[in-house]
């Protein structure tokens, strides 16, 4: 397995690969692999001929130096665990890399990272959408690998894509959860004991918001109220939103007639959670 640190050798390994016919697919990811970034590396692995991983805590999308600095950074561990998956490059920039001094350019998104995670986490999806941007145009890849465990991301990320003419493909993989529900996260592993038996209330009540829906319920307050009582109601648990809309374009819905989702953060203890689920009336 190849490992690149700058820019120049990772778009010139890629290059050099698809001037031989092959087909690249990237897996971007902030590193302390876990199930659900393997989830992705598999995915990738079933699409290209060569997969790439990169490995990068961005700083420009930690609105809290505090997250960023606790942020788990197992490099070694992601290594070994790329190379046991057969990924054939790693690219893990410094930070001094990507953003060396003078760097001024950003890439700005649009309305859709102005609802949801956007006002909580200022400056956050400029930050995804920069870093993005540089690991697309230094990776050089047909498909970019991205999950729904982000799914406001995932759409802002498809956007990005078009809008600039990134002439790569976003694929987007179901969130991996652990058996009782709670999503993956590399932040979970800063849970207490009692904190990680709280979580799974957040995916239980999702899940029970999808029921209702399956089985009627038409209107998203209510269906909102219940996800957030459910939420609130676990004692280490304090819902910070739960939004409910259209699947698509993530504005809010007036009668759930259409595929929707539900999205929530939460904090438990002191650490943030996100979790969502895509839900569908009958018939649809
Ligand atoms: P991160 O390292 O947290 O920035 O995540 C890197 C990629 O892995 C993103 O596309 C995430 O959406 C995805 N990801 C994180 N957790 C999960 C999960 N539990 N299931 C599927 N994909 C995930």
């Amino acid at each position: 397995m190849k490992t690149f640190t700058t820019p120049d050798t990772m778009r010139a390994w890629s290059r050099a690969a698809r001037a031989e016919g092959h087909t690249i697919a990237v897996v971007p990811t902030m590193g302390a692999l876990h199930e659900g970034h393997i989830a992705l590396i598999e995915t990738a692995r079933s699409m290209a001929d060569g997969v790439i991983v990169t490995i990068f805590v961005n700083p420009l999308q930690f609105n809290e130096s505090t997250d960023f600095d606790l942020y788990p950074r197992p490099i070694d561990d992601d290594v070994a665990i790329c190379t046991s998956l057969g990924v054939d490059a790693v690219y893990a920039p410094t930070a001094a890399t990507m953003y060396p001094t003078g760097f001024q350019t950003h890439v700005e998104p649009g309305d859709l990272a102005d609802r949801l995670e956007g006002p909580m986490r200022p400056g956050h999806f400029r930050g995804v959408t920069t870093v993005v941007t540089k690991l697309l145009t230094a990776t050089v890849a047909d498909y970019a690998i991205f999950g729904q465990k982000d799914y406001q991301q995932l759409a802002i990320v498809k956007r990005l894509v078009v809008d600039l003419d990134l002439g790569v493909d976003i694929i987007g993989v179901p969130t991996v959860r652990e058996p009782d529900g709670l999503a993956l996260s590399s932040r979970n592993r800063r849970l207490t004991p009692e904190q990680r038996a709280a979580a799974p209330a957040i995916s239980s009540a999702l899940f029970a918001a999808r029921t209702a829906v399956a089985d009627g319920e038409t209107d998203p307050v209510i269906v909102v109220n219940r996800t957030r009582s459910r939420i609130d109601a676990e004692p280490h648990l304090s819902a910070e939103y739960v939004e409910l809309v259209d699947a698509l374009t993530l504005t809010p819905v007036e009668v759930i007639d259409r595929p929707c989702a539900v999205l929530v953060a939460a904090w438990c203890g002191e650490v943030r959670l996100i979790d969502n689920l895509v839900i569908s009336p009958p018939q649809i």
